[in-house]
């Protein structure tokens, strides 16, 4: 159905994922760098990248096992916030660099 996702999990290759303030400060995910320590200032955080989620070798999303969300209970709100059959706007950019990969393989 075109109103659903079938959880393909290209997107989640493709992507790098934000967290939000909440989701970045319940220390619940794995972020780059976070070895390097945590920033309190979220601002800072953004500008630095650190509210990112930790990725793979490959680029793809550190929760990602197989074609599937391992935290799909949890996942964060931008990874609820897309769809890639979407029609508005905002999301037309990623869409594209999705048809592009699927078009590659
Ligand atoms: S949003 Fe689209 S690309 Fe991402 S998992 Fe669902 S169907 Fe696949
Ligand atoms: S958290 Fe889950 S839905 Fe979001 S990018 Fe990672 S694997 Fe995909």
């Amino acid at each position: 159905m075109d109103d659903q996702c079938d959880k393909c999990g290209i997107c989640c290759k493709l992507f790098l994922i934000n967290l939000n303030e909440e989701e970045y400060k319940s220390g619940n995910y794995k972020t780059m760098n976070q070895d390097f320590g945590y920033i309190d200032d979220f601002e800072d955080a953004e500008f630095r990248g650190a509210n990112i989620l930790e990725t793979k070798e490959d680029g793809s999303c550190t929760y990602l096992k197989g074609v599937k969300c391992s935290i799909h209970n949890d996942r964060p709100q931008v990874c609820r916030n897309f769809f890639c059959r979407s029609k508005d706007p905002k999301w037309k950019g990623m869409i594209d660099t999705i048809n592009d990969a699927k078009n590659i393989k």
